[in-house]
């Protein structure tokens, strides 16, 4: 479970979330959704600890995460992040990709980790890549391998930044369809995204942000269907 209570985070005089409070349950997946700006990707940023906060607490399973001096490394391998850019190292192939934060962060042998990170690929499709460098993947295919990069590693809960944004239109439904996977096995999930089809048919709850700030969350029949703050109802009417 995540939860943040009044989040602050500056970039000098813009204040870029300005006092989030937001909770993931456990098992759930919360969407972020809001115009170009608005702070969906920094707030995520700050939750893996990738951007120190100002002001306002984050915890991860009742523990603050965002106190000074905390190890960052400890806390991001409970979290796992996937990005837009699938940020795989070109020279690995998608199983040592996948094997090495694992191995670094956990001091996990292959032997030990082999079996179960194949298992991964193999629920996600993945099975005869596993061999493959990235450069020989489609970027679903690439998106996929990250997504199972970031599991390999046991996290408790995963946050995506718009993971199909940069996809080809035919190859988003394989991505979204892990993510519907990974709702089905209970992760806890957080994403920002621009589908807001998917937000509307998967999640549990869906925050509309604007300027830093959250201006109406609710379940996606409500939030969807009737939208109360005119802003959200305007970006709406932009976005659908
Ligand atoms: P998008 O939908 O385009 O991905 P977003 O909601 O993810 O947008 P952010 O990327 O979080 O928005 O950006 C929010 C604001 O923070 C923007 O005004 C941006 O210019 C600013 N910002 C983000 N990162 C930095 C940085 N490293 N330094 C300074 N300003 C930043
Ligand atoms: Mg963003």
């Amino acid at each position: 479970k995540l939860d943040l209570r009044g989040v602050v985070k500056r970039f000098g005089d813009n204040t870029v979330c300005d006092g989030i409070d937001l909770q993931v349950d456990t098992g759930d997946m919360v969407c972020l959704i809001g115009a170009s700006g608005a702070g969906k990707s920094t707030l995520l940023r700050c939750i893996n600890l990738l951007e120190p906060i100002e002001d306002g607490a984050i915890y991860l399973d009742g523990e603050d995460i965002s106190v000074p001096g905390l190890d960052p490394q400890g806390v991001r391998a409970r979290i796992g992040m996937v990005f837009q850019s699938y940020n795989l190292f070109p020279h690995m192939t998608a199983l040592e990709n996948a094997m090495l934060a694992p191995r670094r962060v956990l001091g996990r042998s292959r032997d030990d980790l082999r079996p179960e990170v194949e298992a991964l690929f193999t629920r996600f499709g993945l099975a005869d890549r596993m061999q493959n460098y990235p450069d020989q993947l489609s970027g679903g295919q690439q998106q996929r391998v990250a997504i199972v990069r970031a599991l390999a590693m046991r996290p408790e809960v995963m946050l995506f930044d718009e993971i199909t944004s940069a996809l080809d239109p035919q190859l988003v439904g394989e991505v979204l369809d892990v993510l519907l996977m990974l709702k089905a096995e209970g992760m806890t999930m957080l994403l920002a995204t621009h589908e807001m089809g998917f937000a509307r048919q998967a999640a549990d709850k869906v925050c509309f942000l604007k300027d830093g700030k959250i201006v109406e969350e609710g379940p996606p029949e409500t939030l969807f269907g009737s939208p109360k703050h005119p802003d959200t109802q305007a970006f709406l009417a932009r976005a659908l």
